[in-house]
């Protein structure tokens, strides 16, 4: 059974599992396993405010954060958990790191200043003065391979692993429709024109609580010009010659293995 998102709920259960950050990272035992059963986290839980994540496989599945890490355990980076993560298991991790961040920043309430609390039955924080609700925060970005015949646009921003390239990537500004947006960043970054938009698929990306949406879309007109500061290098490619791409977790993967697919 798939991992669902359902209504909080205030009882735990002796089945149920717990993700645990400490410091951002995540807690894992001797064994390498980071769904700890509530017998291994006893001690722990006096430690940690819990949230409820939703279910997976009918059992319930929680985060929380601890200051003191016990013997016997370790942490973990997220990136480097997430590449080895099943879809199921991405969906836990992704969500658990959002919710600890997003916590984090809603201790107090952005309008009076009063410490909030949890909502019941609500992934939410009220403010008990001036009633003001915070909601778990999501940003939403587009990502977008560029296909021109059997070429596709690959770009590198100067953050990029040497050699590696990726699909184009940016913010939906407010008040601005997905597709303009994958309009307004390709143009801004590599200055090409497009058109033809196909939507593929999302990934949560808890960096730290982006929304990736995934297209693609065929060139119109336009000489490639990388955005200074944004874009180190641009260039088309073919699927004969590639440079290094995206670890094969990531939507802008997904969305290159798919051209290449339909390429070949
Ligand atoms: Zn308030």
């Amino acid at each position: 059974m798939r991992f669902v998102i359902t209504p909080p709920r205030e009882a735990r259960a002796e089945s149920d599992l717990f993700v645990l950050l400490h410091k951002g990272e995540i807690v894992v035992s001797a064994t390498g396993g980071y769904l700890h059963p509530l017998s291994d986290i006893c001690p722990l839980l006096k430690q940690s405010a819990l949230s409820m994540l939703g279910e997976w496989q009918g059992v319930a599945v929680w985060v929380g954060i601890i200051d003191d890490l016990p013997q016997g355990v370790t942490t973990a980076g997220v990136r480097s958990l997430l590449m080895m993560a099943s879809p199921d298991e991405f969906t836990i991790l992704a969500r658990a790191v959002q919710l600890t961040h997003w916590l984090g920043q809603h201790r107090f309430c952005g309008r009076c200043g009063t410490a909030t609390m949890a909502i019941e039955g609500e992934m939410a924080r009220g403010c008990p003065a001036c009633g003001l609700r915070a909601y778990p925060r999501i940003s939403p970005c587009i990502i977008v391979l560029v296909r021109r015949g059997r070429e596709a646009l690959l770009a590198r921003s100067p953050q990029f692993a040497p050699g590696r390239y990726s699909t184009l990537a940016g913010f939906i500004e407010a008040g601005e429709t997905v597709e303009d947006a994958v309009h307004r960043e390709v143009f801004e970054e590599v200055g090409v024109r497009i058109d033809n938009l196909r939507y593929v698929s999302s990934q949560s990306w808890p960096f730290p609580h982006s929304l990736m949406l995934g297209f693609e879309a065929d060139y119109v007109s336009g000489d490639i010009t990388p955005q200074p500061g944004e874009i180190e290098d641009a260039q088309w490619w073919t699927p004969e010659a590639l440079p290094d791409l995206p670890p094969s977790v990531s939507i802008s993967r997904l969305l290159i293995d798919r051209w290449l697919a339909h390429s070949r």
